[in-house]
């Protein structure tokens, strides 16, 4: 479904455009993201990490199950915890997100992965950790919009799960307009 003449704007994990925002300085640059998506969709990129105040370079951060809680804390300083600032970033750009049609998340990040990320247990880290978690920003992502079509950039690889993403971020977008335009007063004719 095409919505020609219509910017689509979509969501990314800054560092899979280039940027260099991640723990240790670098990026994760994707390129079927910013030359096979690029052709489509514009892109509006957030760094949670960096949003929350943390900076680049910054102490690499896991997730933590406390008291039936997923946190996020500093890996060699667990009483270091993220979690509220990373939540405050989310929140700080809440209504921004409600303009994009879809959504890329970094997997594997304690802020960004969308599941499947790494969750140790307090204290015990040299245990294998449990892969049933989400990142403080994808998870609060997935539950204000669960509409939202959302994908990570290991998925995006396969052409046929990048072909269906870009299929549901048209759709997406196109029932958002139609809602819109449903929605806008009807401006009536005046009669002289
Ligand atoms: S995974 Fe998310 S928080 Fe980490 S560097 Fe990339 S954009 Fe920033």
């Amino acid at each position: 479904m095409m919505c020609p003449g219509r910017t689509i704007t979509i969501g990314v994990s800054s560092c899979l455009l280039g940027q260099a925002v991640r723990y240790d300085g670098g990026h994760k640059h994707e390129r079927c993201i910013t030359e096979t998506l690029g052709r489509y969709f514009a892109f509006a990129p957030f760094c949670p990490e960096m949003g929350a105040g943390l900076g680049a370079p910054r102490p690499a951060m896991h997730l933590v199950r406390q008291a039936g809680e997923i946190r996020a804390v500093v890996s060699k300083q667990p009483d270091i915890d993220h979690t509220e600032a990373l939540a405050g970033f989310f929140d700080a750009i809440r209504a921004r997100l409600q303009a994009v049609d879809g959504y890329i998340l970094k997997s594997n990040s304690p802020s960004c992965g969308m599941k499947q990320v790494k969750v140790y247990i307090p204290g015990q880290e040299q245990l294998p950790p449990t892969l049933d978690g989400a990142g403080v920003f994808a998870s609060r992502l997935q539950a204000a919009f669960p509409l939202l079509p959302i994908a990570e950039e290991v998925h995006l690889r396969n052409p046929a799960l990048r072909a269906s993403f870009v299929a549901r971020v048209f759709a997406h977008h196109c029932r958002r307009r139609l809602q819109a335009e449903k929605m806008s007063p009807v401006v009536e004719a005046s009669p002289d």
